[in-house]
């Protein structure tokens, strides 16, 4: 049995979704020990329970040690089953990111997905709702499949309850090449709040004008009715030839519109200055379902430690090499 250690390397969430994607893709199984060591609460949150749950269900699987605060389980899947789930994960804990533990076995299945997800849709430390559709799940369907993703009623921290449904069209993913960035074609900022005043909206958006001078038609404030609590995201999203990015900010208490902005757009300028394609949490995500296809390269920005430890998690479920060499001052190549 495959034995992993979820304190290796980033010591976060991420290492299990992983394990859990690549054991219902393979049929290995595997047990997972420290799970969550490098965070403050270590063991599995109710957003990694629902995603041990949601692989359980998706590869009826037997399960030992899925309870809250658990760090060690071990997973050993039967069969993959497409079909019709509601999973929820009953906190603002991400839901993109349980998604993203079940969908390349959902993905591989032999038969049509629809899914519903509950929970949180746009986390900090998380794929937002958009990134998931914009980008992450545009490049899947370039790959083959069909996915997708409708968002219903967004979840923020701490009030979560959002809503977004998937509906999954399977197929073999092929290998894609995403070397160069090609012309920015578009881009645009949204910023939305909910049970908020609109003017920190308007004010994030000024600062997006500003800096990454844009025109005022590509930007917009948007009052969102149907959310749980209130809640602020501003999103920037930059199409080019090849791929369509998205930079997110959060608002936060106690952090300033103006400074909610700055992160966002600090992160949508070092892209665009290192002329790459791919962003750096698109870069550790893209990973799984490359090795999946059996190859793929990216250029990428400098590869983050949740890059790193994703790669060590895949080698241990994947016979794939998987090379990451600096090309360029701001520039890397990860070739899969
Ligand atoms: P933790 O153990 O840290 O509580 P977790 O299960 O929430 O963890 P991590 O292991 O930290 O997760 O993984 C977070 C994932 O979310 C990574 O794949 C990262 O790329 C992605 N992510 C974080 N922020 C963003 C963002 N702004 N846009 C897109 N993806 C993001």
């Amino acid at each position: 049995m495959i034995v992993i250690d979820g304190s290796h390397g980033e010591g976060g969430g991420q290492i299990l979704r992983t394990a859990l994607a690549l054991s219902l893709v393979t049929g290995q199984p595997f047990r997972i020990e420290n799970i969550r060591s490098g965070r403050r609460k270590p063991g599995l949150m109710r957003q990694h329970l629902t995603a041990v749950n949601a692989a359980k269900a998706v590869g009826d699987a037997d399960v030992d040690g899925n309870t809250i605060g658990s760090q060690r389980f071990s997973f050993h899947p039967r069969i993959l089953k497409s079909g019709k789930y509601h999973f929820a994960v009953g906190t603002a804990g991400s839901c993109t990111l349980v998604l993203q533990t079940i969908l390349p076995a959902l993905i591989m299945s032999d038969g049509p997905s629809e899914l519903i997800l509950e929970g949180g849709t746009h986390n900090p430390f998380a794929p937002p709702f958009d990134f998931l559709k914009r980008s992450f799940l545009a490049l899947i369907n370039r790959m083959g499949p069909t996915v997708s993703a409708g968002l219903e009623k967004p979840g923020f921290y701490p009030a979560g309850g959002g809503r977004f449904i998937v509906a999954i069209e399977p197929a073999s993913l092929k290998k894609i090449r995403l070397n160069r960035r090609g012309e920015i074609i578009h881009g645009q900022a949204v910023a939305k709040v909910a049970n908020l005043p609109l003017n920190i909206a308007q004010r994030e958006l000024k600062v997006v004008r500003k800096e990454m001078e844009w025109d005022p038609s590509r930007l917009k404030a948007v009052a969102v009715d149907n959310a749980n609590g209130p809640g602020n995201v501003l999103t920037i999203e930059v199409e080019s030839d090849t791929i369509t990015e998205v930079f997110t900010g959060f608002g936060e208490r106690g952090v300033s519109a103006e400074n909610v902005a700055k992160r966002a757009v600090k992160q949508a300028q070092e892209y665009l200055a290192a002329d790459v394609p791919v962003g750096r949490f698109l870069a550790d995500q893209l990973l799984v379902p490359m090795a999946i296809a059996g190859g793929g390269s990216y250029l990428t920005l400098s590869p983050s430690l949740h890059t790193r430890t994703n790669v060590d998690i895949i080698r241990s479920f994947l016979d794939v090499n998987i090379d990451i060499q600096q090309v360029g001052s701001e520039q890397w190549k990860i070739v899969i």
